[in-house]
């Protein structure tokens, strides 16, 4: 079967590989119908992860059941599926508190596994044909059959839950005001949920004109373009001061406002305008004194590419007295999809919720070398990629 093969940096290519098979009792084959790009991609397709050439990408993915194991017992060939980009077994401990994100048996030595991705277990990914789902009655989350939402029910793997997961993190309360750093995919929906959480202002901060429009068209919120200064002190005089609560959507690899050129229409990332620690620490800045920070943006123990070698360990120059003497809480870590994924759906059937507005292409497997490329280029207009197999 075709599927998309990382090859090395800034290189993937769709290519024959060997189709999934059984491996266990409670395994499902699922025929893919959508698998998307994500922004965390684009971290091992950039070469700032150990990931070496040979990966099948895509942790976002929904299909059709085609084969189910003996033991599986809740689904069967012909379910309409989502799957959490979190691989995890639902016995061990934290599986069973509900932190699925953490699972401890299905990456030995690691907490957390996932779908096509560096260091998260022997998973391959599904921007492929087809995908082998382990523990498939707790992964696979059922779906109405046909085609319709197809969009929005995708946006279930991953980035729907992780945006909402952001404002949970920072413990969102209805009423309150929110910044959002970073209006990439997750940043958007994080913006959204706040939205849908009932939030009295939200303000999402980027450079990239498409990015914030979608923000002020879907999620009511106030734009902040950090090319106009600094990103902080805008909100605060929008706002009359700080606000409650804040997310960081962006993670490490993220842009310092001070080094942007304010004349180029190329948002494409460049290193050495990295700063790992600007978000967070604009975040303590902008958020009032015992406010949370909610961080479900990605930072990593081993950076090879950091622009320093503490940040190469992993280690950000955080204002943590400022932090402190603020009081503030934060809250960090990958999203547990399987705590929201079935009520999202719910919403989403229900007309409660469509975040569908994200997504900007639909395109061929086979044109995902050409959208990887466009998207790590933050193209103008270049979202959300789901490719079909
Ligand atoms: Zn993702
Ligand atoms: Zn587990």
């Amino acid at each position: 079967m075709n599927a998309v093969v990382y090859k090395g940096e800034y290189e993937v290519a769709v290519e024959e590989v060997e189709e999934p098979e059984i491996e266990h009792p409670n395994d499902v084959i699922v025929d893919i119908t959508t698998s998307c790009i994500c922004g965390s991609d684009l971290h091992m397709y950039e070469g700032r992860t150990a990931a070496e050439s040979g990966i099948v990408f895509g942790h976002e993915n929904m299909g059709i059941v085609s084969e189910t194991g003996d033991a599986v017992s809740t689904l069967e060939e012909g379910d309409r599926v989502v799957m959490p980009f979190n691989v995890s077994c639902g016995f061990c401990q934290n599986c069973e508190e509900g932190y699925t994100g953490f699972c401890t048996n299905v990456n030995p030595g690691f907490a957390g596994g996932a779908y096509g991705y560096v260091a998260m277990g022997p998973y391959p990914g599904g921007q492929a044909e087809q995908l082998r789902v382990p523990y498939a009655d707790h992964n696979a989350l059922k779906l109405p059959e046909g085609r319709e939402h197809e969009d929005a029910f995708s946006l279930l793997a991953d980035i729907f839950p992780t945006g909402w997961h952001g404002t949970r993190l920072a413990n969102l309360k209805p009423g309150e005001s929110i910044a959002v750093f970073g209006a990439g995919p997750v940043g958007l929906m994080a913006a959204y949920s706040a939205k849908l959480q009932g939030a009295s202002e939200i303000y999402v901060v980027d450079q990239v004109p498409s990015r914030l429009e979608l923000a002020e068209d879907n999620c009511d919120a106030h734009t902040i373009d950090f090319r106009e200064g600094d990103p902080v002190e805008q909100i605060k005089a929008e706002h009359g001061g700080e606000v409650d609560k804040g997310v960081d959507a962006v993670g490490y690899q993220a842009t310092d406002p001070d080094d942007v050129d304010e004349d180029t229409d190329s948002f494409a990332y460049d290193p050495a305008k990295e700063n790992p620690a600007v978000v967070i620490n604009n975040l303590i800045r902008v958020v009032r004194p015992t406010g949370e920070l909610g961080i479900p943006g990605l930072y990593v123990p081993e950076d090879p590419g950091a622009p320093d070698e503490m940040a190469a360990q992993g280690r950000l120059g955080i204002d943590f007295g400022l932090l402190f003497e603020k009081g503030q809480a934060l809250a960090t870590g990958q999203c547990n999809v399987k705590s929201y994924n079935r009520y999202l759906r719910d919403m989403i059937i229900e007309g409660r919720a469509d975040p569908s507005w994200v997504v900007s292409h639909r395109v061929d497997l086979e044109d995902a070398p050409e959208m990887y490329e466009r998207f790590d280029n933050r193209e103008e207009g270049v979202t959300k990629v789901l490719l079909e197999p």
